[in-house]
């Protein structure tokens, strides 16, 4: 997944946070190919592969906050390394209130909270 593809999105997706502050999932699924696919109760819809989920993470640690760099997908220290794959492993995915989800990652990393918000206005990019 390019870098410049996916900061795009996340722009977008921040920049329409207050339009969709009040969408809600109609429907929640799993793709044959692993991908989650979540319909809107604007009947917008959108397929997010695990790749793609831990990428756009909207968690400080791989956003970066201010003057330091997100950590997210930088090269990898080789003590890293062998955990490498589990990155894009999703183990988990559980509901944060009635606003978003929480995903656990093979790595252990699961400080991302992805909003209904955040995550439709992913949709909207791609659309
Ligand atoms: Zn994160």
């Amino acid at each position: 997944m390019k870098n410049e593809a996916v900061d795009a999105m996340i722009e977008q997706a921040l920049d329409t946070r207050e339009r969709y502050a009040r969408v809600t999932p109609a429907d929640l699924a799993w793709t044959e190919a692993g991908a989650m696919r979540v319909t809107f109760d604007d009947e917008a819809s959108g397929e997010f592969s695990a790749e793609l989920l831990r990428a756009v993470c909207p968690c400080a640690e791989c956003r970066g906050t201010h003057g330091t760099q997100p950590k997210a997908f930088n090269v990898l220290s080789s003590v890293k390394l062998k955990g490498a794959a589990l990155q894009t492993v999703i183990e988990q995915v559980e509901p944060v209130g009635n606003y978003g989800l929480a995903i656990t990652w093979g790595d252990g990393h699961k400080e991302g909270i992805y909003t209904w918000s955040y995550l439709r206005g992913l949709v909207a990019q791609r659309g």
